[in-house]
């Protein structure tokens, strides 16, 4: 339990700053300031803010590596920049390992380790920004696989009693780039550690993203890793070059029936079976309303992807949130599919009382 009830401001534990630009916590770089501001390195100082945030009814905002979201302004309360690190064999037998990583831990740099540890199930996520505590938020994936396939339990703090627990993978509500982080859970968990399941078997997933055309006969661990990184490092802009945060639209998923009639208007359609339905390429519709490359007010649409939303020079989101509307406008009028967006507005859209339970 966190007892912080006679905290006051003047109690501010050391670690924490005030009105610190936000800039350099976003892949987008647009300008935002956090009220308050901690980086914590380590369990304990993540409860003693959280704590003091608490006492003082502030709310309490995480961030990651900042490559998923969407800072349309300044941030109340306290921003927690998670840099919680280790990583943890905590099982092994002849198929598997089970690994415990903490939160603050870089995604990338956990699956070059896993590749050379010759542990497989992650090699298809490579090069994807942000931490680990991140990857179940949106459930991250790439190439026909998604973190929840080798994800065991997620380790969290609960905001309001202050309790570190550990919820079940099957309780996290995943699904395509979604989990209750992401949606009724938002703001009531931060993510401490995850724990994810690896084989030590083969185990490819090559029919995706044209992954089979980029490998050779010889099919290996390295040689996925290192084709799931070309291949990436040739469509999407490195961050630190041009600001993005990946796809900007998730790939909308339609009826078989809503399928059949775009096929018949628009036979090029580029799609796959999911569910019960069919994911339509975003990348494609957008393409083919004539989006890509597009620049204007210092924001545009990538001229090698166009689901890529980038930020050239604005200092604020609006021009994006303008080009955003824009393009769901045209994708809706062409093709009647309404594209929803990716990554995570902050600050935070309240979340209605019927929705929190
Ligand atoms: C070039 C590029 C390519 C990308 N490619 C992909 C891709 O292929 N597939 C894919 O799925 N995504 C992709 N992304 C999106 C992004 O990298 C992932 O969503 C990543 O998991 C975000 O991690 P982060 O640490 O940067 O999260 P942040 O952007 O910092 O945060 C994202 C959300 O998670 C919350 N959050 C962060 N940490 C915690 C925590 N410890 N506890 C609770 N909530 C937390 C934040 O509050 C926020 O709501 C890409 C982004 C870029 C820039």
């Amino acid at each position: 339990m966190i007892h912080a009830s006679k905290n006051t401001l003047s109690d501010m534990p050391a670690c924490l700053q005030k009105g610190v630009s936000l800039s350099p916590f976003n892949t987008f770089r647009f300008a935002s300031k956090a009220q308050f501001f901690a980086q914590v390195e380590h369990l304990g100082a993540l409860l003693e803010v959280v704590a003091w945030a608490q006492a003082q009814q502030l709310p309490i905002t995480v961030i990651g590596g900042g490559s998923n979201l969407l800072l349309c302004g300044d941030i109340a309360g306290l921003v927690i920049i998670n840099q919680l690190s280790g990583v943890r064999l905590t099982a092994e037998d002849d198929d598997s390992v089970s690994l415990s990583v903490a939160a603050g831990e870089h995604w990338h740099s956990l699956v070059e380790h896993c590749v050379q540890q010759s542990w497989y199930g992650i090699e298809n996520l490579a090069l994807i920004p942000g931490t680990v505590g991140a990857a179940p938020v949106q459930n991250i994936g790439a190439y026909g696989v998604e973190v929840k396939d080798v994800i065991e339990r997620v380790q969290v703090l609960a905001i309001d009693t202050g309790e570190v627990k550990w919820l079940a993978a099957q309780d996290c509500g995943f699904a395509y780039r979604d989990s209750h982080f992401k949606g009724k859970w938002q703001g009531r968990y931060i993510i401490t550690e995850v724990e994810l399941r690896l084989s030590k078997r083969p185990a490819f997933v090559l029919n995706y993203g044209g992954l089979k055309n980029h490998i050779g006969p010889e099919v290996s661990l390295a040689g996925v890793f290192e084709t799931v990184c070309a291949v990436r490092r040739s469509k999407l802009p490195d961050p630190k070059e041009l600001a993005n945060a990946g796809s900007f639209f998730k790939n909308p998923v339609v009826s078989v029936k809503v399928h059949e009639d775009l096929l018949q208007r628009f036979p090029d359609l580029v799609s796959f079976p999911f569910g019960e339905g069919y994911k339509l390429a975003a990348g494609w519709l957008i393409d083919q309303a004539g989006w890509k490359g597009y620049r204007d007010k210092g924001v545009g649409v990538y001229k090698k992807q166009a689901l890529v939303l980038v930020n050239y020079t604005a200092l604020q989101a609006s021009p994006l949130l303008e080009l955003e509307a824009l393009i769901q406008q045209s994708v809706f009028e062409r093709y009647g599919v309404q594209l929803e967006r990716e990554p995570v507005e902050l600050p935070a859209r309240v979340v209605s009382k019927e929705a929190e339970s």
